[in-house]
This record gives structure tokens, sequence and C-alpha cells, in this order.
């Protein structure tokens, strides 16, 4: 039997990009944000920081090892080794930018998630939507909207702070177990139990 093609995102779902990001805001306004303040999917409109700073913010955080050092969230390595039990497990990511990201990406999602270079795909978030697959995992719901009237596959919302209240009544799932148990379900993949009855001696 084909395995299903699972496609995640990985900011927001394996990767707190949150964390290196209100680190810049700090070093960059001497404001500083708590993680649960994010609530809004833009960090920087939830920490009220206007467009031109923000855009510099972001040209700072263009720096060589920061992406290698974004921490993974808890349950992700775990879960990523249960979908890879039922199914192909692809990585698709929007690049950040700066000349280290890529590259660095790659590396973060081979050492810390045991990925290979061929199941990585750098793709725009306005592109997701081309990509085919039987699911996609996604913490941004526009993203979501579009790739599920493109592929008619299954979307999953991994729910964060800042996404709960984005118009969404596809599935959703807050923590990586119950990611991994939803598509399980979804996919009509959970183990038939196995009765002995009716067995031929
Ligand atoms: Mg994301």
């Amino acid at each position: 039997m084909t395995k299903p093609r699972i496609l995640v995102d990985i900011d927001g779902v394996f990767a707190d990009f949150i964390t290196p990001c209100l680190q810049a805001i700090y070093e960059h306004t001497g404001a500083y944000y708590e993680p649960h303040q994010v609530t809004d999917w833009d960090i920087m409109k939830s920490c009220g920081i206007d467009l031109e700073t923000a855009k510099i913010i972001y040209k700072n955080m263009e720096r060589k090892g920061l992406c290698l050092e974004i921490p993974a969230y808890d349950g992700a390595r775990e879960g990523v080794e249960r979908l890879r039990e039922f199914a192909d497990v692809w990585a698709v990511t929007h690049p950040f930018g700066g000349e280290h990201w890529m590259h660095e990406r790659d590396q973060w999602l081979i050492e810390k998630m045991g990925f290979v270079k061929e199941d990585i795909l750098h793709v725009r978030s306005s592109r997701k939507f081309a990509i085919g697959g039987t699911a996609l995992v996604e913490d941004k719901v526009s993203t979501l909207k579009e790739w599920c009237a493109e592929q008619r596959g299954v979307g999953v919302l991994f729910e964060r702070r800042y996404n709960i209240g984005d118009s969404w009544d596809g599935y959703r799932a807050g923590n990586w177990p119950g990611i991994v148990s939803l598509l399980l379900d979804v996919l009509g993949l959970h183990a038939p139990s196995i009765s002995l009855e009716g067995r031929i001696p």
C-alpha cells in the first residue's frame, strides 16, 4: 500500500520562531515580551512594532547561526517519528531570508528532526498550495485554506495561542500527541483490533 504523504510546516509546528524573534525585539527596542503575549500570527503586530522597525529587526535576525539556534517545541521529534511509522513526511518551510537561513534550516531539520534533504522543501507560504500531499499540518490558517482549496486534502491546524482566534472550522490539535492521533483517525490508519473469534485454527 502506498504510504500517505504528510506535509508539515516547520515554524510554529516544530520550531519555536517566537523565542529568537522576541530576543531580537528586546535587543533593538529594550522592550521585553513573553511568548504568551504573542496573540497574533504576526509577532511584530502582537508586540505593537511598526512596519519600519519590524523590517530592521528582521534584517538583524538574518545573522549566521540564528536559524540553527531556534529551539524545538516539546514533543516535535517524537511526533515526527510517530508520523514516519505510517507516512512519508515532507517539510514545507518558508525561507525567512538572509544568506544563512536555508542551509541552516536544512541542517536543523536533519540533525534535530531526522529529515533527509530530499524531504525538505523550501517553499514560500504563498506557493504551498501547489504542493501535493494527503495532509498538511500548518499554523497559518490562510495557508491551510489555500492548500485545502487546491489539493482537497486533510488540513490540520497546529493550534497555538496566536492562531486560536482565527477562523478555521477544519481539524485542529494543540500538541504533538494530538496531531498524531488525529491524523491516524482521519486517515483511518488506527491498527484494527485483532479478534480471536472466527480465526481459522
Ligand atoms: Mg508556520
